[in-house]
């Protein structure tokens, strides 16, 4: 690890001769405001914020940080849980929440270019107006840079695909200084490698996403909501298998475990105790979408579904979601005076019954609680864990460190969507093997003085 210079009183003075005096603060208030995110990781206080306002702007600022050897963390808005934009070096830490502006529409293209700050709900709300959104969905309100950075997914990827399927030009300011910009306003790409992808997921450690241009797509005209309770989550995994089998577009497919479902009858439902899937369908024709309704009940029913409930009708369906979005507010409202730890793997559809009775019996050997539930439709669980101590701290580092490597022993990943950060660190070399120092050149390359969010994915 390269040795980092302080911000010393002159450093901190030339800072703000390259940032501009007002986009720089070190007030303790701000400072602290920076120094964790919505995770269980540490607090670290950054020495100095720094208020992105543009592209060239950034990239002064980063070759200012390069050549006196300071660190530099990029920041959206902290929803990251796993200390991905913890500065755990201190330096600086730059926030986009400043470059919050969409900068075109390109209506005909069903495309948008936005500064890197814009938190999704606001662009998904100015975009209403035309009859389009941007479909991924993390749940809390990530700034689109934060969404890039991590590769962030949701609910609706099982339709429309994670954030780096919904991209297709940046622009990325270099530790070095440079400008560049990555990929085209073209759906169809094939000039060159594909460094685009390369800054999706590398959680602001090979320079800063500072604009973007993503896909569109029409606001859909007919949904319907639908929940189905199971004996076992093998029968609620044989329907998901199955449903994805049949053609039926699901814009949605969750799984919510036993453990969780009282979590989500507290916000407005009444689920019963059994393994449950939430789904949901958009359809341009209410016709198609009834057609669909039908498809879901009869493989449901024909996995042996104890209970089946479909809707259309917009409040009802907007209840069963809202439970569902608001099920991790219930479960902190349910344990006061407690952290939540929440962890994220993937599997294969197939391994996901084996991932989730594994996680199950860790839990129980452990003896703590433990809830689940996830985007079953991609095969990723979040395991959410709660504790208030330092023992049950242990105990909840075990079971998480148990799931992982499961998660990696079935053929998948240490992280579905939440990203590596501080979390994940331990379980790459298991997961990539010799990819990673492959991984570590490309940083090399990048970012020869390790400057870029230091002590995060590698
Ligand atoms: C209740 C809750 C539920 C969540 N559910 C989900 C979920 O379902 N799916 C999911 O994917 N995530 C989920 N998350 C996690 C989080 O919302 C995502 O990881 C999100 O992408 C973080 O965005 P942010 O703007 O808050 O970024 P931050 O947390 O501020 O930063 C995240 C990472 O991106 C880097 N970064 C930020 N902006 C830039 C930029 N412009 N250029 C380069 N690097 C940058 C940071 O350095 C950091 O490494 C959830 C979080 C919470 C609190």
């Amino acid at each position: 690890m390269t040795h980092f210079n302080r911000l010393t009183p002159e450093l901190t003075a030339e800072l703000r001769r390259v940032a501009g005096d007002a986009n720089v603060s070190t007030a303790h208030a701000d400072l602290d405001l920076h120094a964790r995110d919505s995770g269980h990781h540490e607090a670290h206080l950054p020495e100095a914020l720094v208020y992105g306002e543009s592209g060239p702007q950034i990239a002064a600022v980063l070759k200012f940080a390069n050549e006196h050897c300071i660190p530099v963390t990029p920041w959206g808005v902290g929803t990251g849980l796993e200390g991905n934009a913890i500065p755990l070096y201190g330096g600086i830490l730059l926030t986009l929440e400043r470059m919050n502006r969409i900068i075109e529409v390109h209506a005909d293209d069903f495309q948008v270019t936005v500064e890197a700050g814009i938190p999704h709900k606001d662009l998904n709300a100015q975009l209403a107006r035309y009859g389009l959104f941007f479909p991924p969905d993390p749940g809390a309100n990530a700034t689109i840079g934060g969404m890039l950075a991590n590769n962030a997914a949701g609910i609706r990827t099982v339709k429309y695909g994670a954030t780096k399927d919904n991209v297709l030009r940046m622009e990325v300011a270099l530790p070095d200084g440079r400008l560049i910009h990555v990929g085209s306003r073209s759906i169809k790409q094939a000039s060159g490698y594909n460094l685009m992808q390369l800054f999706v997921g590398s959680e602001g450690t090979l320079g800063v996403i500072t604009q973007a241009t993503l896909k569109l797509v029409p606001v859909p005209q007919f949904m319907s909501a639908i929940i189905a309770g199971f004996p076992t989550v093998e029968a609620a995994i044989e329907t998901v298998v199955a449903i994805r089998g049949s053609g039926v577009d699901v814009a949605a497919l969750e799984f919510i475990d036993v453990t969780n479902t009282q979590a989500l009858n507290q916000a407005g439902t009444d689920i019963a105790p059994y393994p449950t899937l939430l789904m949901e369908i958009h359809s341009a024709y209410e016709q198609t979408l009834e057609v669909d309704m039908q498809t879901v009940r009869e493989i449901c029913e024909d996995a042996g579904a104890i209970s089946f409930r479909a809707t259309a009708d917009n409040a009802e369906r907007k209840v069963l979601w809202n439970a569902r979005h608001h099920a991790y507010e219930t479960l902190v409202r349910n344990h006061p005076g407690q952290r939540i730890f929440i962890m994220d793997v993937a599997v294969p559809i197939s391994r996901y019954p084996d991932l989730i009775e594994f996680a199950r019996q860790s839990i129980e050997r452990h003896g703590i609680k433990g809830y689940m539930k996830g985007h079953a439709g991609d095969g990723n669980i979040h395991v959410e864990l709660p504790f208030g101590d330092p023992i049950t701290f242990e105990k909840v580092q075990a079971v998480n460190g148990e799931i992982v490597q499961h998660a990696i022993a079935l053929g998948g990943t240490a992280t579905g969507e939440h990203g590596v950060g501080i979390g994940k660190r331990a379980y790459m070399q298991a997961e990539h093997g010799d990819a990673l120092d492959v991984m570590r050149q490309i940083k090399q390359t990048l970012d020869p003085r390790g400057i870029m969010n230091p002590g995060k994915v590698l």
